[in-house]
């Protein structure tokens, strides 16, 4: 057997030969060998019983993941808005310079890789870079240098922690090892303050399953991913659905620009969120909990599984826990491999199953049919933690926090153009002009509220409230002063969504290419007043004909500011042009993008 043959069939031996487990099999083979060739394709596809094409679309679906090799060393910066605004071009040209290679080149030895990341969870200490699992943030020129020196006398980043300094908390862990910090600026009573361990799962398991789903919906609790369901009536859904395999998947694949709390919780509250989705699995009726995370954060996976390990050991995971007969559940955590898709609650589950992160149809919800078809719920990090505190405290507790239908805190991820970026954990009801001055912005033009997936607010909206009922958010919050084109910046959010797209359906995969294009004539200087009903015309289109929440919201950085900042659009377009009237015709503008593509649009 030759040596790939026999790493292979050991790799897939370890996943039990299982085409599920396809994402775990593909990693490691990426880890060993750099890439996922046609060789390695075949093989892994003989030993998981599935076909080759199979395979191959896991391979070129996820940014992780390479037919081609790529260097030992494979260097991601992030180009995110935030580390652009904080200046990662001059580091982008120190790194290509110092390698001698472009962005997506991979040096003649085959020894270094350098590409572009979108959103590496690092917006509060940009500018950052992922250099294979090592994190390396607040990157300057000479950092980046350093960077490079210290790779080529060492090409093994794991040894590199130590000279870039340990941040806090269990950032220094000796299984995590990493310079990130966790920035937390402001602690609140029901995540960041003082949190007593299990207190949470013991009160659960002296109620009935029931009973701690009624305490649950009591509390309001919604879902903090950003779509704000009820958690409690998800869990009711879910335990109630036919079948006897039920599932609880926790989301931990932050991908939002601008998002980086559940880093924060992944570090320091890693018990605090094993805890509710035990509690999860005791009132759905779960034997078996996903983690989620986000390849990303690779870093922290030592860390997490021992953490799970030292869970078993406690008896807090596994059979009878803490001596209640018959309740057994434990906790995998499945890699992702860079897609902001896979955030969206269906791509995840299709990404857990081992295929390409795709949406999936709903009906059915993921209560009724989730991961491998059997009820799941898929409850975000900050959510579990929250489940865990309200068992111990009392919904009345929880709910006498926040703001009317807003119960509880919520986790902030501030950043961009302000003195204290961090995680700030407020009360919901929060109000915007409040939290600007907490976190030291001056001169502040616009916030991006909930992402750019979410909304760009101005001045006028100052006086709103972080809640489910006036400014919703998954929890990101970035910040532009004056000084910042609102339309370049829509623009550098609408090309982060043409790459992210996933291309299953053409409003999406095509609208969104034509609004950048749009904005891109306008930043050109060729923009025309008619341009500005075109997009708002294609950015409702695209909302109106996506299949999930990417498409659905993608055109939100365009519309948003349209909407908000009109004057800044305004100021910088042509008169119009004789007899040209706005018409929009999304099946004109896109028949040359399905001829090219020879497949058609998808209706809904
Ligand atoms: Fe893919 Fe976009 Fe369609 Fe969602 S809306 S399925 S991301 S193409």
């Amino acid at each position: 057997m030759k040596n790939l043959e026999k790493a292979v069939a050991k790799i897939c031996a370890e996943y039990g030969n299982d085409r599920t487990r396809m994402m775990d099999i593909v990693r490691a083979v990426q880890v060993k060998f750099g890439g996922v060739d046609n060789e390695a394709i075949d093989l892994i596809a003989a030993r998981t019983g599935t076909h080759r094409v199979e395979v191959e679309s896991v391979v070129s679906f996820y940014a992780f993941l390479s037919q081609k090799p790529k260097g030992h060393v494979v260097i991601r910066l992030c180009n995110d808005v935030v580390d652009q605004m904080k200046g990662v071009q001059d580091v982008a040209k120190t790194l290509s310079t110092k390698l001698g290679i472009g962005f997506g080149e991979t040096s003649s030895d085959g020894w270094f890789s350098l590409e572009w990341a979108p959103c590496i969870g690092m917006c509060d200490q940009a500018p950052a870079a992922l250099v294979n699992d090592l994190m390396v943030t607040n990157l300057t020129t000479e950092k980046a240098a350093e960077l490079i020196r210290a790779l080529k006398a060492n090409p093994n980043p794991g040894q590199l922690t130590a000279k870039f300094g340990l941040g806090e908390g269990n950032n220094a862990h000796e299984l995590v090892q990493s310079s990130v910090q966790n920035n937390i600026k402001k602690t609140g009573e029901v995540l960041l303050g003082d949190v007593p361990a299990e207190a949470g799962l013991k009160k659960a398991l002296q109620k009935s399953p029931e009973e701690v789903i009624a305490e649950v919906e009591a509390s309001k609790l919604r879902g903090r991913g950003g779509a704000g369901f009820s958690t409690g009536l998800k869990w009711k859904f879910t335990r109630g659905a036919q079948g006897q395999d039920k599932y609880v998947l926790c989301n931990a694949d932050e991908g939002e620009p601008g998002t980086f709390k559940d880093r924060v919780l992944l570090t320091e509250r890693a018990d605090l969120l094993f805890e509710g989705m035990t509690i999860g699995g005791y009132a759905i009726g779960a034997a078996t909990g996903i983690l989620y995370l986000r390849g990303e954060y690779n870093y922290l996976r030592p860390f997490l599984e021992d953490v799970l390990q030292k869970r078993r050991d406690a008896r807090l995971l596994g059979a009878d826990i803490l001596g209640k007969a018959g309740f057994n559940f434990d906790i995998r955590i499945q890699m992702g491999a860079g897609a902001y898709i896979c955030g969206e609650e269906t791509s995840l589950i299709s990404s857990c199953e081992g295929l390409r992160g795709d949406p999936k149809n709903r009906p059915p919800f993921p209560p009724q049919q989730g991961y491998l078809r059997k009820p799941t719920s898929v409850n975000n990090v900050e959510t579990f933690c929250c489940v865990s505190r309200i068992l111990d405290k009392g919904a009345a507790w929880f709910a006498a926090i926040g703001s009317g239908k807003s119960t509880g805190t919520k986790l902030l991820s501030i950043s961009g153009d302000c003195k204290v970026p961090g995680v700030y954990e407020y009360p919901f009801g929060v109000k915007i002009r409040d939290l600007l001055q907490d976190v030291g912005a001056e001169n502040t033009q616009a916030l991006l509220i909930g992402g750019p997936s979410g909304q760009f607010i101005g001045a006028e909206s100052f006086d709103k409230t972080i809640c489910y009922d006036d400014l919703a958010t998954g929890g990101a919050v970035v910040i532009f002063n004056k000084d910042r084109d609102m339309i370049h910046i829509a623009h550098q959010y609408m090309e982060f969504f043409v790459e992210e797209s996933c291309g299953y359906c053409t409003p999406c995969r095509t609208g969104n290419v034509l609004i950048e294009k749009c904005l891109r004539k306008i930043l050109d200087g060729q923009g025309e007043p008619e341009d500005i009903a075109y997009l708002q015309q294609l950015g409702n289109t695209v909302k109106k004909g996506s299949r999930c929440g990417l498409g659905q919201t993608s055109p939100n950085p365009a519309l948003t500011t349209i909407k908000n900042f009109r004057a800044a659009y305004e100021a910088v377009l042509k008169p119009a042009r004789d007899g040209m009237q706005p018409t929009f015709d999304l099946k004109a503008a896109v028949s040359d993008a399905e001829e090219l593509a020879g497949r058609q649009s998808v209706s809904h």
